[in-house]
């Protein structure tokens, strides 16, 4: 039987009725992942734990007290800790760490709650900075639909791991487009909720005030089951919402309206013109254009709106995001965890050495930029102007859902381009993000779908956009997208290398 190329939904009715176990499942996808090193997906496996979890989720499968996702495979982002895999968030300093504790949103989804089986952890850039996933220790992630392009970044290990047929589903972070755009380069789906929806509890962090976990899966389908068991309030983490959790199924297949006829009828769709402009390149705009005319088509109305800051939002971040990292990240200094150099001459010596030694290059360059932004006589001029225009990128977005329900454009100027084409130019690699940085400044819910090929047949994403809380609403126009097209199911060449 092939199981790789099914959806949570489909792998969990074989489940509860008895197709096939959770053992099974979990042997069958750690034997494609032995098999697939050459994609540099996984970063940490541990069998015995693994088939334990998967055991685990077989005795509640026969006890009848299965849920959505119990025996379900799942790999996580290296920046989530994790008690029985290592932690590395893709960097040397952390190259042997292995977590006292789980972290919230592995917990959530795991043995005693979601029952989800954990495959291992999947690669990442480091800290998670990066578009492209080639700053990791552990080596570039390879795209499974061209292994000589990048898969994005930065949870390129995530969705290289779903595009290969190595996890039905996987974990990402969102701190300015990390979940959307490996998802819109690889051709899955994956959703970035609203700020402070999903525990950051054990999730490393890279700028606090910005980073957001969601799950990332082939399907609208699966990301809703998957976020029904990741949100929710965390009295661990002082920036989780104390509101009540919802069931993000609960529109799928539902009509805009909730009554009989086209199933977009009733909803405006917002087309910001300054994510359609130069900077779009043909092949991407032609797949985004031909995804808009069928939301037409199913009944939706496009109007134009208009986020002037667009452009602001790549300055912008690139001074908040490295402030927030420069101080985060001052944590690892050899003393509490991770790498210590192992020769020094004093405390001062041994900090700047096991610093020096732990970090790589990326990393260095914005905990530099951090610092600078944040000292004395440069804050006014760029950290607290940067805040100022961030409230403004926030306020457009309100202005634009006066006359919108949801705003849709590119997720990527580009398709997935070549490994080693961006790396020696940051500014080039930063210019790739202008159309995901800005739900993260706002701290709006936002997802990828897959809505074509562009150049060399590779995939394409949709970006959606909605006001706070409006995920459902977000995975309802998704599902109902996805009701309609087949751009979801088509195989990388590498999931097509069938069962083992
Ligand atoms: N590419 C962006 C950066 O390098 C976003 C990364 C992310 O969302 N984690 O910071």
């Amino acid at each position: 039987m092939i199981w790789h190329t099914q959806t949570i939904k489909e792998l969990s009715e074989a489940l509860q009725s008895k197709k096939v176990s959770a053992q099974e499942l979990a042997n069958y996808f750690l034997e494609r992942i032995s098999q697939s090193a050459q994609v540099n997906a996984f970063v940490d496996i541990n069998a015995e734990q693994t088939l334990l979890q998967a055991k685990e989720a077989d005795a509640q499968l026969a006890k009848g007290q299965a849920t959505a996702l119990t025996g379900i495979p799942v790999a996580h982002k290296d920046v989530f800790v994790t008690k029985h895999w290592k932690t590395t968030a893709g960097s040397k300093i952390l190259s042997n760490y292995v977590s006292p504790f789980d972290a919230q949103v592995v917990a959530k989804l795991g043995p005693g709650q979601a029952g989800m089986v954990c495959l291992g952890k999947v690669n990442m850039d480091e800290f998670a900075m990066g578009s492209s996933n080639e700053s990791s220790y552990a080596g570039p992630t390879q795209n499974p639909w061209d292994l000589s392009r990048v898969p994005g970044g930065s949870s390129g290990g995530s969705a290289a791991a779903v595009a290969a047929g190595l996890a039905p589903a996987a974990t990402g972070t969102d701190t300015g487009g990390s979940i959307r755009q490996p998802a819109s380069l690889c051709g899955i789906t994956g959703i970035k909720p609203t700020y402070g929806r999903v525990s950051r509890y054990g999730m490393i962090a890279y700028a606090s005030s910005l980073d957001q976990a969601g799950p990332m899966a082939k399907t609208a389908e699966d990301c809703a089951i998957m976020l029904n068991a990741m949100a929710g309030h965390d009295p661990k983490d002082s920036t989780s919402l104390d509101r009540a959790t919802e069931d993000y199924t609960r529109l799928l297949g539902k009509t805009w309206t909730g009554e009989a006829g086209l199933p977009l009828k009733g909803l405006r769709v917002g087309l910001p013109k300054e994510y359609f402009g130069d900077g779009l390149s043909a092949d991407v705009r032609l797949a985004v254009e031909s995804a808009i005319d069928q939301f037409k088509k199913m009944g939706a109305e496009c109007v134009p709106v208009s986020l002037p800051k667009t452009e602001l939002s790549i300055p912008v971040y690139y001074v908040l995001a490295p402030a927030e990292a420069s101080s985060n990240l001052s944590r690892f200094d050899g003393v509490r965890y991770g790498h210590r150099a192992s020769q020094y001459t004093d405390l001062l010596d041994m900090y700047k050495r096991s610093r020096s030694e732990g970090f790589g290059s990326e990393v260095k360059r914005r905990i530099m930029i951090g610092a600078y932004v944040l000292s004395h006589g440069y804050y006014d001029a760029y950290y607290l102007k940067a805040q100022r225009i961030r409230r403004i990128i926030a306020q457009d977005f309100q202005n634009a859902f006066e006359k919108c329900d949801i705003i849709a454009g590119p997720v990527a100027p580009t398709v997935a381009g070549k490994l080693g084409e961006k790396v020696s130019d940051p500014t080039q690699m930063y210019l790739e993000d202008i159309y995901t940085l800005s739900p993260n400044l706002a701290g709006l819910p936002a997802m990828s779908a897959p809505c074509g090929f562009g150049a060399d047949g590779m995939p394409v994403g949709i970006q959606l956009i909605g006001n706070y809380f409006s995920e459902a609403q977000l995975l309802q126009l998704a599902h109902a997208y996805q009701l309609e097209t087949n751009w979801h199911q088509a195989q990388s060449p590498f999931a097509k290398k069938g069962g083992v």
